[in-house]
């Protein structure tokens, strides 16, 4: 819900824009540390969900490590001043540059995808000198019962290194000098709200820990990614139940006495602190439908076109008259996925009404595009 003053700030602005409530943001923070600190579990933060520099800068400020996808995020997390002892790179498609520079940046730990990766990165740590810290990101077949989309940890997935690999992969481990292994590393997908799912999660670590260490291995870091959902079906619901989350792993997990648990969390952290604030360019009355069709769409929110994301559709403006009428909700963008929600009953509407699309703080800002030469987003802050 947004006050008076911020709906009267946010018609003054030039839309579309992403507002970021920062107090928000700190106290999703602040909770999730504490909460990982009961049982001393290390966070990192999934950058890929939003590299905003002010978002970032409050994460690093937290304490919290970096989680990065590419060269680029590896790059940005350095430049931040992210901990390098506290970088993780994962990634089923690394190249040799951004290997090379990882190596140079001297990270924490390689997430390794696949046996040809392991290979690969012990040649370029070769070449350098050095070793290269890496976990076995594993594929556990555990169903996360989330969109299809964002499922990463079944078979059928190009994630990780499947289990019938273990065994060469261990071979390619003990043959490869330039490659210290630290440990295992999971993520199963995103958006998951059943505790259960990260129950069965943990009953896989387990067994693929005491493989590693049946085989002489020392497993010092279990890395069970993200993954952690919020309620985009209730955006005032904003802090997730950290709690809950990290008792589960608590519970379940069979930690010894060496052993460091690691987090990658994204969406979690971020998803609740942002909305996407749009006005209404025309609205369209049609025999069978009505139509918003907003200054936003698919190159400033892309999650409803590329996995029917439900965002909870905010009016801000004008009469508070009893939730009458249905639209489609729309963006401008020459694409007809470029919908933001069907049937949405929203008051009366008109054209320069405000829309707010809520819990857009993951995966939103860093999706934009500018397919149609849209121009790109600019970012507000609560606190400015
Ligand atoms: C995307 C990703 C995450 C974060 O996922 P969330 O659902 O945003 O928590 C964590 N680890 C890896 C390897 C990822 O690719």
């Amino acid at each position: 819900m947004f006050s008076d003053k911020e709906i009267s700030r946010f018609a003054k602005l030039e839309t579309p824009f992403y507002y970021y409530d920062l107090a928000l943001l700190q106290n999703t923070l602040s909770n999730c540390s504490a909460a990982a600190k009961v049982y001393n579990f290390h966070v990192h933060y999934a950058m890929k969900a939003n590299f905003n520099p002010r978002v970032l800068e409050m994460i690093k400020a937290t304490g919290f490590g970096a989680d990065c996808v590419s060269g680029g995020e590896v790059k940005r997390a350095v430049e931040v001043g992210f901990n390098h002892q506290q970088i993780v790179f994962a990634g089923v498609g690394k190249s040799d540059r951004e290997i090379n520079d990882a190596l140079d940046q001297q990270i924490f730990c390689f997430n390794v995808e696949s046996i040809q990766e392991l290979e690969v990165i012990n040649e370029l740590a070769g070449l350098k000198n050095t070793k290269a810290k890496v976990a076995i990101r594993i594929n556990p077949n555990v169903d996360a019962h989330t969109h299809h989309n964002i499922t990463t940890g079944l078979d059928e997935n190009k994630f990780g290194i499947n289990s019938w690999d273990l065994p060469q992969c261990a071979e390619v481990l003990k043959q490869s000098e330039n490659l210290e292994f630290i440990g295992v590393h999971f993520h199963i997908g995103s958006q998951i709200t059943s505790m259960d799912v990260f129950k069965n999660l943990c009953v896989r670590v387990n067994e693929f820990a005491a493989w590693f260490e049946e085989r002489g291995f020392i497993v010092k870091v279990l890395n069970v990614g993200g993954g952690l959902g919020i309620d985009y079906h209730n955006p005032e619901q904003q802090i997730p139940d950290f709690e809950a989350y990290f008792k589960v792993y608590h519970d379940f997990l069979e930690v010894r006495s060496n052993q460091e648990v690691h987090f990658e969390l994204g969406r979690a952290l971020v998803g609740q602190c942002a909305s996407l604030i749009s006005k209404v360019l025309y609205v369209k009355n049609g025999k069978k439908k009505n139509f918003i069709v907003l200054d936003a769409g698919m190159t400033e929110l892309m999650r409803p076109a590329l996995y029917q994301a439900y965002h909870q559709i905010d009016h801000l403006s004008g009469s508070k008259s009893a939730e009458g009428v249905k639209y489609d909700v729309v963006g401008p963008i020459c694409e007809s996925t470029d919908c933001f929600g069907k049937e949405v009953a929203l008051p009366e509407t008109f054209r320069g009404d405000l829309i707010a699309l809520r819990s857009a703080g993951a995966y939103g800002e860093v999706m934009a595009s500018h397919y149609n030469l849209r121009e790109g987003i600019v970012s507000v802050y609560s606190e400015d």
